[in-house]
Parts: C-alpha cells; sequence; structure tokens
C-alpha cells in the first residue's frame, strides 16, 4: 500500500474501527428489540391478536441484523487486509485503489474500474 501514507493508513483503520462500533451497537439494540418483543407476547400470553405483528417486526429486525453482519464482515476483512498489509490493492487487477476512493470507502475491494465493469455484469 505504498501509495498511502501511515496516516491515511490510520485514518481509514480509525473509520473502520468506528463503523464496526455502531454496527455492534445497532445489532445490539435489534437483538434487544427482539427480545423485548419476545417478552412482550409472553406477559400477554397465548392467543394474543397481535402476535402476527410481532413476528413481522421481528422479520424485519433480524433482515436488519443480517444486513448489518454482513456489513461488519467486509469492515472485519478490510481491517484484516490492513494489518496484513495487503490493503488498498484490487482483488481484480491488483492495481492499487485511488486513495480518494478508499478514504470515502474504506471498505472497498475494488478498484472504480474494476467495480463498474463487476457491477454491469
Ligand atoms: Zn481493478
Amino acid at each position: 500500500m505504498k501509495h498511502l501514507s501511515s496516516d491515511d493508513v490510520r485514518k481509514l483503520h480509525m473509520q473502520l474501527v468506528e463503523m464496526r462500533t455502531r454496527l455492534l451497537d445497532e445489532i445490539h439494540t435489534a437483538e434487544a428489540d427482539i427480545t423485548a418483543a419476545h417478552e412482550a407476547r409472553e406477559g400477554e400470553g397465548r392467543g394474543g391478536s397481535d402476535t402476527s405483528e410481532i413476528s413481522r417486526f421481528e422479520e424485519l429486525r433480524r433482515s436488519e441484523i443480517e444486513i448489518d453482519e454482513n456489513h461488519l464482515r467486509t469492515i472485519e476483512e478490510a481491517e484484516h487486509r490492513i494489518s496484513e498489509g495487503h490493503y488498498g490493492v484490487c482483488m481484480d487487477c491488483g492495481k492499487p485503489i485511488a486513495r480518494e476512493r478508499l478514504l470515502a470507502l474504506p471498505t472497498a475491494v475494488r478498484c472504480k474500474v474494476c467495480e463498474e465493469s463487476a457491477l454491469s455484469h
């Protein structure tokens, strides 16, 4: 990652850590919501009229958790690439990913050109 200064890498790493903290927070909140919904349902006992509503809410929260967890994985992978020293290199063409692109999107795994061609396929 010669195209990145150690200061850049430090900044990017900090961004990733912040993103990870925020996501973990969101996941915990969503999980707490699901637990609360379960408890509310148990408190009402069987035959509550809004059972289906609770499960819709749970489903929504669970799909949010799934999205967050996928995002979390891309962040952890980026952190791993930093610690391994091959961060900021395009996974398709092996060229360095532009510094501006990385600063805007620290989890980027492809350069702009490859990303666009990957999206168009
Ligand atoms: Zn590329």
